[in-house]
């Protein structure tokens, strides 16, 4: 067993919550700490409070994993005389890191809104409002014959799946035709001479971030000094990302019978439903958090319930005039299932990795509203 440095763990949640999937406006990522510090015991809590670090510290946590950003707003001083100051500085006395997935681990599958999918039974979720795709590109390559199996080895991690099917690539036979220049060192030919060599062309679709980690492999597997290739744009789309989800209820119920079950399986303190209790339910769009501006989404998708939090007046009028039915269950309680979530990914990561890391959930926080 190995223990893992802070850059180890960057890795794992960037398989996770791929950074690139969150919005421009937000800061995701290593927010404090060193990447080299070794890390034998994990804290997954929702918001980076003083709640949170104290509570990390306390029980030698060298790394605290959040979903709410430590660092948003770009900070021009760090000064124990206001609050993000003061727990940066605790934390970096401590040797505690900082990673927040924020709207990475929102729009990621199984991220906030795949859990709270699953905790509502909400099946078959689909992104409620499309932000990308996977975007790919075809690379083309020419290899001598004997070492196509090589090169394909070699690029397996890079390639792209197609549906539920990996390492697909096409080979097809042809003619590689070459002059070696002086200076050339070639693997076959002759410097001066025109040289034909009987080659394979191979074809496999990258996703567009695999593009150079592709190439370098190839390079590095392929015999030739200089290898001939080409990288294609393609309009083909991988699986859809986006904000919220939309999915079925099982069965169809009332709002009325759904906005109970939401508090019990949220455990939220109370929740507050726009429309008619009686209205039939079964197609059902969420977003953890903060999710009304997805509202006309919603209703453009034939939801007959939107479950979010943090909703105000004018929405829940657009909500009326739409016909929308709204649960509002609070920020907190929408969100708070990503730290058993993100907390199991975790454990299931640095277990296939063979870190000796424990990854432990911090129990302490509460939804900041008390109901009367
Ligand atoms: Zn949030």
């Amino acid at each position: 067993m190995i223990t893992p440095r802070v850059s180890d763990i960057v890795g794992i949640t960037n398989k996770i919550a791929p950074a690139e999937l969150a919005e421009s406006w937000d800061n995701v990522g290593l927010q404090l700490g060193d990447p080299a510090g070794q890390v034998s015991r994990i804290m997954v809590a929702l918001d980076p409070g003083g709640d949170a670090v104290q509570a990390a510290v306390e029980t030698g946590c060298q790394l605290l994993v959040t979903h709410h950003p430590f660092i948003f707003s770009p900070l021009k001083k760090i000064s124990a005389a206001d609050e993000t100051g003061r727990l940066a500085i605790k934390a970096l006395k401590n040797d505690l890191s900082i990673i927040s997935l924020h709207t990475n681990y929102d729009i990621a599958q199984g991220g906030v809104n795949d859990l709270l999918a699953a905790r509502l039974g909400v099946e078959g979720a689909l992104p409620l409002k499309v932000t990308g795709g996977d975007e790919y590109v075809k690379l083309a390559l020419f290899v001598p014959h004997g070492f196509e199996e090589r090169l394909l080895q070699a690029l397996s991690p890079f390639m792209a799946p197609i549906g539920s099917y990996r390492d697909c690539s096409f080979q097809g036979d042809g003619i590689g035709r070459f002059t070696p220049m002086a200076g050339a060192n070639p693997f076959v030919g002759e410097v001066g001479l025109g040289h034909q060599e009987k080659e394979s062309r191979l074809e496999l679709l990258l996703p567009k971030e695999r593009i150079s980690g592709a190439v370098a492999a190839m390079k590095g597997a392929h015999p030739y000094e200089e290898p001939a290739y080409d990288l294609y744009p393609v309009l083909n789309r991988g699986a859809l990302r986006g904000l919220g989800r939309i999915g079925l209820l099982a069965e169809a119920t009332s709002a009325g019978e759904f906005a109970r079950t939401v508090k019990e399986r949220l455990a939220a303190s109370g929740v507050r439903l726009v429309g008619e209790p009686g209205r039939r339910v079964r197609k059902v769009a969420l977003c953890g958090g903060s999710g009304a501006s997805l509202l006309r989404e919603a209703a453009r998708k034939g939801a007959d319930l939107l479950v979010t939090g943090d909703v105000k007046y004018h929405e829940a009028r657009e909500a009326e005039a739409l016909g929308v039915a709204v649960l509002d269950a609070g920020h907190f309680a929408t969100e708070w299932p990503m730290v058993q979530g993100l907390a199991s990914a975790l454990r299931r990561a640095l277990e296939a990795k063979r870190f000796e890391t424990e990854v432990v959930e911090f129990q302490g926080e509460r939804e900041p509203f008390s109901f009367w």
